[in-house]
């Protein structure tokens, strides 16, 4: 790629479709259509400005190892990841939600150490050391909230919007971790190399945000 690119990682779904809105409004639209092509790299209406379609907790790596300039990346992904070559500039106030402690309503009251489920290794692992309490962790990949339910673990940590798959699970949320959002996060060394530019992006996006506030 061109020295001179200026490359966003993004990944597909929920991040993509409430990114693109606010892309449209810094004048940055893609050519193709991550849902149907399957090209990796998507060109957009600048020749300069090169979008890469990676999975949500691929982001924080691509832009700190500089594959990518900047990025758009859920808080929860990035506590998981721990930030290391990233500066997050914007919280783009979309894909909002919270990141808890969930199980069943008595699991509170047990007093043995208990089992938590997650694909958040490293934030539960955090999380649970700051209370001084001792927990054992079982990293799952997905359907986080079945894991109480056949026995797997006490409790979960995972994300809530609606609470309506706790809910329909017989599970309630127990504890808040954090408020969750997407963040525009810039690779450290791009910031000073491409700063003008990079920072014409973070400018027009946190404009494109406070619109909608
Ligand atoms: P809900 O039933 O609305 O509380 O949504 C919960 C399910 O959606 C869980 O499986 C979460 O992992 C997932 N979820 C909720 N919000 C988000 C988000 N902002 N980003 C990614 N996954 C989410």
């Amino acid at each position: 790629m061109p020295e001179q690119t200026l490359t966003i990682a993004l990944s597909k779904g929920r991040i993509y479709r409430d990114t693109l809105p606010l892309l449209a409004e810094a004048g940055i639209e893609p050519k193709d259509d991550p849902e149907t092509s399957r090209k990796l790299i998507l060109d957009t209406n600048r020749d300069d400005v090169k979008l890469v379609v990676i999975r949500a907790t691929d982001v924080p790596t691509y832009v700190q190892y500089g594959a990518a300039d900047v990025g758009v990346s859920g808080k929860d992904v990035l506590m998981e990841h721990g930030g290391d070559g990233l500066y997050e500039p914007l919280d783009l106030n979309i894909a909002r939600c919270r990141l808890m402690v969930a199980g069943h309503p008595e699991v509170a009251a047990r007093g043995v150490r208990l089992r938590v489920a997650t694909k958040f290794v490293n934030i539960t692992r955090r999380y649970y050391a700051e209370q001084g309490k001792q927990v054992e962790i079982i990293k799952l990949y997905g359907s986080m909230e079945l894991a109480p339910l056949v026995g797997l673990a006490d409790c979960i940590v995972d994300l809530v919007d609606t609470g309506n798959t706790l809910k329909a699970n017989g599970l309630v949320p127990l504890e808040h971790i954090a408020d969750i959002s997407s963040r525009l996060v810039v690779n450290k060394a791009a910031m000073k190399m491409k700063s003008a530019r990079v920072k014409r992006l973070v400018k027009d996006l946190e404009a494109a945000v406070a619109r909608r506030a």
